[in-house]
């Protein structure tokens, strides 16, 4: 009986080592096979909307995911409103001592794909008021299964955490198959994007001594707005300025192109629209580097200019952002009126030769006032120039670290 109870836990230790001997054998297979680590990030994954808003003590910029799934982007929505509906909250509270100093809020977010149908996406917020000392920066990731339109996961409200990489070949024998699908791992792949040289074409003759104005429209591109907006312009063989957001331009690379193809000018307006004077010198890189990569990827030229996010500068954004930074002289206020007759009317009423005018290219009402304003602008004899264009032609140089708004009549 004893004997066989040995036997037993002979077999038994046998058995201990020869999986041992398996499974280092396994990991050192795994440690020599290490392919590099795929960068899963999906930048060009449904559509992103955003929410902009310029208030006198605070100010918003969210961006979030529209998957054209309905009950997973109602879900993200209501996740985004909570985020939205907390902020205002929380600066109702603030005194009115502290309302000098602007309170912000920005969420933007990546989305990373794991198989055909699992998806993460990962939210950082941004919450700066002057309840907190630094800044609040936290992270909220929720992963769904499209095939199923259902929320798998989610990670809230993680102070700081970023997310985290695991390679592929380390995971998959704990993954279920059906979650794993490599094809579709390498399909996204960053993509070794050829830009062949676009062709721009230039068949507008500017009359030096015609009063001419730049239609600048920040915070895009979107599908709604941006498009119906080049139509009008190629109509009417005008062009114009487009600060763009960094974070848009992977999803919108087709209008990107068309924008400078058309003769358009592309300014750089930060990558996520956060309050650029309140960044630190390297977060304020890389909101500006950022998104320069993201146009020259695309186009294969660099922005000249820069717009900088609420109109608000400083002098350490002016020492360096190496761009010459543009804003306005007649603001229309297209986000808060949403009304083409009263943009176009204010823009009709005021404008005068040497005018930079800002627009914002999301919404379909600024893109309805352009329709009206832009043959009725050519009609009052005004020509439609990009700002370079009209800095160059009026003789005016445009220099880095300087700030400008219009070129004054002479
Ligand atoms: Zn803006």
């Amino acid at each position: 009986m004893d004997q066989l109870k040995e036997k037993n836990i002979n077999f038994k230790l046998y058995l201990f080592t020869i999986l041992i001997i398996v499974l280092s054998l396994v990991f050192k297979f795994t440690k020599y096979n290490n392919s590099p680590n795929p960068n899963l990030e999906h930048k060009e994954l449904g559509q992103i909307e955003s929410i902009i808003k310029y208030g006198d003590n605070s100010i918003i910029a969210v961006h979030y995911p529209i998957l054209g799934n309905e009950q997973i982007d109602n879900k993200i929505k209501s996740i985004i409103q909570g985020y939205v509906d907390g902020f205002i909250q929380l600066t109702k509270k603030i005194s009115p001592i502290d309302k000098k100093y602007k309170s912000e809020l920005n969420i933007d977010y990546e989305i990373y794909s794991h198989s055909k149908d699992i998806i993460s996406i990962k939210f950082t917020i941004l919450e700066d008021t002057s309840h907190y000392t630094y800044p609040s920066i936290k992270t909220h990731t929720v992963i769904y299964d499209l095939s199923k339109e259902k929320e798998l996961y989610f990670l809230p409200d993680y102070l700081e955490i970023p997310h985290i990489k695991v390679n592929y070949n380390t995971i998959k024998k704990f993954v279920k198959s059906n979650y794993i699908n490599k094809d579709f791992i390498e399909t996204f792949l960053p993509i070794n994007d050829e830009h062949p040289e676009l062709k721009i074409i230039s068949n507008r003759k500017i009359d030096p001594n015609m009063p001419m104005v730049a239609l600048t429209f920040d915070d895009g591109p979107y599908i709604r707005a941006t498009i119906p907006i080049l139509d009008t312009l190629k109509e009417h063989n005008s062009v114009a300025t487009f600060f763009v957001l960094g974070n848009r331009v992977p999803r919108h690379k087709e209008i990107v192109k068309r924008i400078v193809h058309e003769g358009n000018e592309i300014g750089n307006h930060s990558y996520n629209h956060k309050q650029l004077t309140t960044l630190s010198s390297k977060e304020l890189k890389e909101q500006i580097d950022k998104t320069q990569e993201t146009i020259i990827e695309v186009v294969g030229s660099a922005p000249k200019i820069m717009g900088p996010t609420y109109g608000s500068y400083n002098n350490r954004l002016k020492s360096q952002v190496k761009m010459p930074m543009i804003l306005w002289s007649i603001d229309t206020e297209d986000w808060k009126y949403r009304d083409a007759e009263k943009i176009s009317k204010h823009i009709l009423e005021n404008v005068k030769d040497g005018d930079i005018i800002l627009m914002h290219d999301m919404y379909i009402s600024t893109a309805e006032a352009v329709e009206i304003i832009v043959p009725a602008l050519i009609n009052r004899g005004f020509q439609l120039v990009t700002v370079s264009e009209l800095y160059e032609i009026k003789g005016e140089a445009l220099e880095v670290g300087n700030i400008y708004n219009r070129v004054k009549s002479r």
